[in-house]
């Protein structure tokens, strides 16, 4: 048997032991824990040794489940850096859900190349149980297997390497076992590492732990990117896919507009590049460039709407109509203009506010305001809503922050006197890291918006309405300047990861859960589950999995603490999609096997429940 076929069919009997026993000792093939914990014990003296009393990064090669991550976290948490490495996706999927701020790879060393080989590198390897099961192998399969791991770790490893066989001096040897002779390994070791080597038989069962060191290097340090025990944050170098993972212009596709701010020394208050980018941004999205004002963030493009449009609440009109499924944002960006947010549901398909469900709302008398969300950006009717707020006198804003897409897809269509406010920020499809846009034809309600973005200030520096500081820098609009240049390939490559979730979606049969471009902005990927207990197994499956999820509405603004007490319609439609709405990982870069990753997961949640 070649070793790497060797190794899985290792794999595949570790496996069934895991699924068969559980996260247990059984469960990693051992015969009880406190053998298992003797081991640990035993490794651990011998690993202080090795780092000669200072802090050391360990590899524990075949970690299997994490348990000795456990161990060192119990035993010694602020002296080991840890990096997990096991060929079992089953056991890495376990120790990720049980440590999530730990590292670990799932990976077989023998199948990296040696770039990829640098994830394991550290000042120890720690094989703990790797060499002794044989299991259906062969004595001399089961050396090769040895020496080639070890040798594989050897030049990765600055203090040394650990581990434990089977011995020979035992009343019988067992089939299924991998017993070595002191000999046979004392060869091997010293043609690895030269004389210092050494055994530990001392420990009561019947093995050895084996180990052999480098010379201690002056200065220690630890491998860059492995886990100080003591900190929380698992980095996505371990191969959890991230939720979002922003992709904005190179610093080399900058440069040019960057230098245009050097020699201009304008730095914000509409310098050439804001200007610049509100034409290109207005022809994009279909409005005159009079139509477009840009902002600092979407929020403050928000405020400055309701402040320009509606001014601030007034004692007879204190309420601000917002739906309870929207980002918090669009709450907060009325509410800071003075309105209290009263809470209404939304329609279960367009998952947004419609104009006919307020027709005869009992508080339409007291609303100042209607923000309007257009989730995940999705389309809007201007025409339905500007015939609203005429009919009832009543200001609408549209918080359309994700829709750039969607608005420029259908260029004039979402353009009106009704205030459309996109975002720019770095989690959207077209972005300016942070940064706002306002889209409104009325030349009037503009001109108050720029003065409401500048301190209130019109026409001279004089505060006559009530305003913030609202404004887009030139640095930010250099970046989207850059962003406009390269738009065209970055929502390409959305469109075919989208491509690629709906493939795979259909290959698993659930194309009807998932929604994606063209109804949504392209940085969205949505799971819909039928209900809230198949949702928390999706993510849990998903966590599981190593792929992050996201749920982008929170629980609907009802949940969240500041809004708790706000006043609120029953909001039945909201509560369910916030809780069946699972935000699926989406970046221009994502690979089709990692969206194959995302959708097998979830494949496999849902064929478990049904
Ligand atoms: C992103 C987002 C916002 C906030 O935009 P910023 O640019 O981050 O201020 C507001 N509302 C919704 C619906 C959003 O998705």
């Amino acid at each position: 048997m070649h070793t790497l076929t060797m190794s899985r069919s290792l794999l595949e009997y570790y496996d069934s032991c895991l699924l068969r026993h559980g996260d247990t000792a059984s469960g990693a093939a051992w015969p009880d824990d406190a053998g298992r914990l003797l081991r640990f014990k035993v490794g651990l003296e011998l690993m202080q040794q090795l780092a000669g009393g200072q802090a050391f990064t360990v590899c524990d090669l075949g970690c299997g489940t994490g348990e000795f991550y456990r161990y060192l976290q119990e035993n010694c948490p602020d002296t080991v850096s840890y990096i997990g490495v096991d060929r079992s996706a089953i056991a890495i999927a376990h120790a990720r859900a049980k440590f999530p701020e730990a590292l670990f790879h799932c990976a077989d060393i023998l199948d990296l190349s040696q770039d990829a080989l640098q994830m394991i590198d550290c000042d120890m390897v720690f094989a703990n149980g790797l060499f002794t099961v044989k299991h259906d192998a062969t004595h001399a399969e089961m050396w090769r297997f040895l020496t080639d791991m070890l040798e594989t770790a050897w030049p990765r490893a600055r203090r040394g390497v650990i581990f434990n066989v089977m011995s020979t001096i035992v009343d019988w040897e067992r089939d299924d076992l991998f017993h070595v002779s002191y000999d046979a390994l004392a060869q091997f070791l010293v043609g690895l590492a030269g004389r210092t080597t050494g055994f530990r038989a001392d420990y009561g069962l019947y093995e050895i732990m084996a180990y052999a060191g480098k010379p201690v290097p002056a200065a220690m340090q630890c491998a860059p990117g492995a886990t100080r025990l003591a900190t929380v944050q698992r980095p996505d170098a371990c191969g959890t896919v991230p939720v979002c993972k922003p992709l904005l212009p190179t610093t080399q596709a900058l440069l040019p507009y960057l230098a245009r701010i050097d020699g201009q020394r304008r730095y914000s208050n509409h310098g050439a590049l804001v200007v610049e980018l509100t034409e290109r941004m207005a022809s994009t999205i279909g409005a005159g460039a009079h139509s477009v004002c840009l902002a600092s963030s979407g929020t403050a493009g928000l405020t400055g709407s309701v402040l320009a449009l509606a001014g601030r609440a007034t004692p007879d009109r204190p309420l601000a109509l917002c739906p309870a499924y929207t980002f918090v944002a669009t709450a907060l960006a009325v509410e800071l203009a003075g309105y209290q947010p009263y809470l209404v549901d939304v329609d279960p398909h367009s998952w947004a506010l419609e104009p006919h469900m307020l027709r005869l709302h009992p508080q339409l008398h007291r609303t100042g305001l209607v923000v309007v969300a257009a989730p995940f950006g999705q389309a809007f009717s201007q025409q339905a809503w500007a015939d609203f707020s005429r009919q009832h006198r009543i200001p609408v804003v549209i918080d359309a922050a994700a829709s750039f897409e969607n608005v420029s897809a259908a260029p004039g269509a979402h353009a009106g006197d009704v205030p459309v406010v996109l975002s720019l920020h770095a989690t959207k499809s077209f972005s300016t890291a942070e940064g706002g846009a306002v889209m409104c034809t009325d030349a009037d309600f503009q001109r108050r918006l720029y003065g409401a973005l500048n301190f209130g200030f019109s026409g001279a520096r004089s505060c006559s309405l009530a305003g913030m500081n609202g404004k887009m820098s030139e640095y930010h609009a250099a970046v989207g300047l850059a962003e406009h240049d390269c738009w065209p390939g970055k929502q390409a490559a959305f469109h075919r990861v989208a491509a690629a979730y709906r493939h795979f979606a259909r290959q698993y049969g659930l194309e009807d859960r998932l929604v994606t471009t063209p109804r949504l902005a392209s940085c969205y990927a949505l799971f819909v589950a039928r209900g809230k207990a198949e949702a928390i197994d999706v993510n849990d499956a998903l966590f599981r999995a190593g792929v992050d999820t996201r749920n982008w509405y929170g629980a609907g603004l009802q949940h969240e603490p500041y809004f708790r007490a706000s006043p609120a319609d029953p909001l039945p439609n909201a509560g369910h999609l916030a809780a069946c709405t699972i935000g699926l990982p989406m970046a221009p870069d994502m690979t089709r096997a990692q969206v194959d990753r995302v959708m097998s997961a979830i494949c496999a949640a849902i064929r478990t429940i049904a």
